[in-house]
């Protein structure tokens, strides 16, 4: 298996050489909140997946209502005329799970990206139908992170994700994340770092013209960037600002959307009603590849009142709702709900976050401690005082140091970030430490 890896696939986010040198971890068994690899190593995964089995691998409602659904019809589309009845139940689910947002309408995909560049789409469209073709430039944040679709890859803040692939969309406004530890506006105050944003965010408008603009797209808490919470003046603040100049807010709410940030949305959470929500990952609970757009009121009656040219939707795909993902997503939500995760997202995360602050004070390493719920990052340093990021090797160690500890985290950049299963246990929450404990002195060592 190993030989193979090396010799025929390719991996996501790494040099092919890299992973024929280093052979990936191979899982083969997934229980509760625990993983287990090729070598039988049974480690707690505190990736959650990749921040979406939320309700961890034994979900047996999720599980059921998958088999059951191949067993009575394990496909049709949602293409040109033709559906099937728990999408179409699922549409009403969501309604009913986004109302305090005000999204209720939504649009089937098969993932994040495709989540991302359904609600590029339709921004673009939404103002093409309502007499404005020249709305079509994206605003978007440095250390933000859409996917890896053309559109998402536009938005996308770092320039990891982009060089390889330019010439992306044109016209793509990046503005600097409320990112408190480090940023170019010399103060770590949340609601001035959020006023700049905003300042330089009008200055755009100014610049470019309000009639440029399509839409501004955002995490509400920013996820793969490192895990950066803003103030709470934040988003309510772009929500403002885009209100008052006619351009659309997308929430990019494919980690946030259920639960983990201790709300049940991100938006929810800063008290903002997007205009467009992509979603993904947690709505199957990482059972089934699938994700969903959800379309506010406002954007859907223009939609839906529209006579021109511009109003059919030109966009969807094979897998616009898998039935099968469909009823993962119904079971899903069901348990979602029933075990009230978010409510654990935010003890859990708070003890999380707690124990990380008393690692920072014994570790040299870590620079910073952040996060919102269960999705927990720490910036690890070579120079506290300057905040240079640690190199690759000292990450690496960290990790592998903190898996054969028992925990299995994840690196991006110059962080470890956690997004465990919402389901954790106080006891996994001190396994988590103890492992990042082990790695963390490994590498300081
Ligand atoms: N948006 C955000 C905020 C994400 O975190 C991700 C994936 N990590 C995506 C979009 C893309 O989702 P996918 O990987 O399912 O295509």
């Amino acid at each position: 298996i190993i030989e193979n890896n090396a010799r025929h696939m390719w991996h996501p986010m790494a040099h092919p050489a890299e992973m024929q040198a280093q052979p990936p971890r191979i899982i083969t068994a997934g229980e509760g909140v625990e993983i287990v690899d090729i070598q039988g190593k049974k480690v707690l995964d505190a990736v959650g997946g990749l921040w979406n089995v939320n309700l961890g691998y034994s979900c047996e409602p999720v599980k059921k209502a998958i088999r059951d659904q191949l067993d009575e019809l394990p496909y049709y589309s949602t293409f040109r005329g033709t559906t099937n009845s728990p999408l179409i139940e699922l549409s009403y689910e969501l309604a009913e799970w986004f109302q305090p947002d005000g999204l209720s309408r939504s649009f089937f995909t098969s993932g994040g990206s495709d989540s991302v560049e359904t609600c590029l789409r339709l921004a673009r469209q939404y103002h093409k139908i309502n007499g404005q073709p020249e709305r079509t430039k994206f605003v978007a944040l440095k250390k933000g992170y859409h996917g890896t679709h053309f559109g998402g890859a536009s938005v996308n803040g770092n320039q990891n994700f982009r060089r390889s692939y330019e010439p992306l969309l044109p016209g793509v406004i990046h503005l600097p994340a409320p990112f408190s530890y480090r940023n170019p506006f010399g103060t770590s105050d949340g609601a001035e770092i959020a006023a700049a944003i905003g300042r330089l965010f009008e200055d755009e408008i100014a610049f470019q013209g309000a009639d440029t603009i399509a839409a501004l797209i955002v995490e509400p808490v920013l996820g793969a960037g490192g895990v950066i919470v803003p103030h709470e003046t934040f988003l309510p603040l772009m929500r403002e600002i885009c209100d008052r100049h006619g351009i659309l807010l997308i929430a990019d709410e494919v980690i946030t959307a259920f639960g983990r940030t201790g709300a049940w949305t991100g938006s929810r959470l800063w008290g903002v009603k997007p205009d467009l929500m992509s979603t993904a990952k947690a709505i199957t609970n990482g059972y089934f590849p699938f994700g969903a757009v959800m379309i506010a009121d406002k954007v859907a009656e223009v939609f839906e009142g529209s006579k021109g040219a511009f109003g059919s939707i030109g966009h969807g795909y094979t897998y616009s709702g898998h039935p099968a993902g469909a009823a993962a997503a119904l079971a899903t939500l069901k348990e979602t709900k029933r075990l009230n995760v978010a409510d654990d997202a935010a003890a859990r995360g708070e003890e999380l976050i707690a124990g990380l602050r008393k690692l920072q004070d014994k570790h040299e390493l870590i620079g910073d401690v952040r996060g919102k719920g269960l999705m927990c990052a720490l910036e690890l340093v070579s120079d506290r005082k300057r905040k240079s990021a640690a190199s690759k090797d000292i990450l690496q160690k960290v990790q592998d140091v903190a898996y054969d500890a028992g925990a299995l985290v994840r690196t991006s950049g110059a962080n470890v970030i956690m997004s465990p299963p919402l389901v954790i246990t106080a006891g996994d929450v001190q396994t988590i430490l103890t492992a990042l404990d082990a790695g963390l002195t490994a590498a300081g060592a």
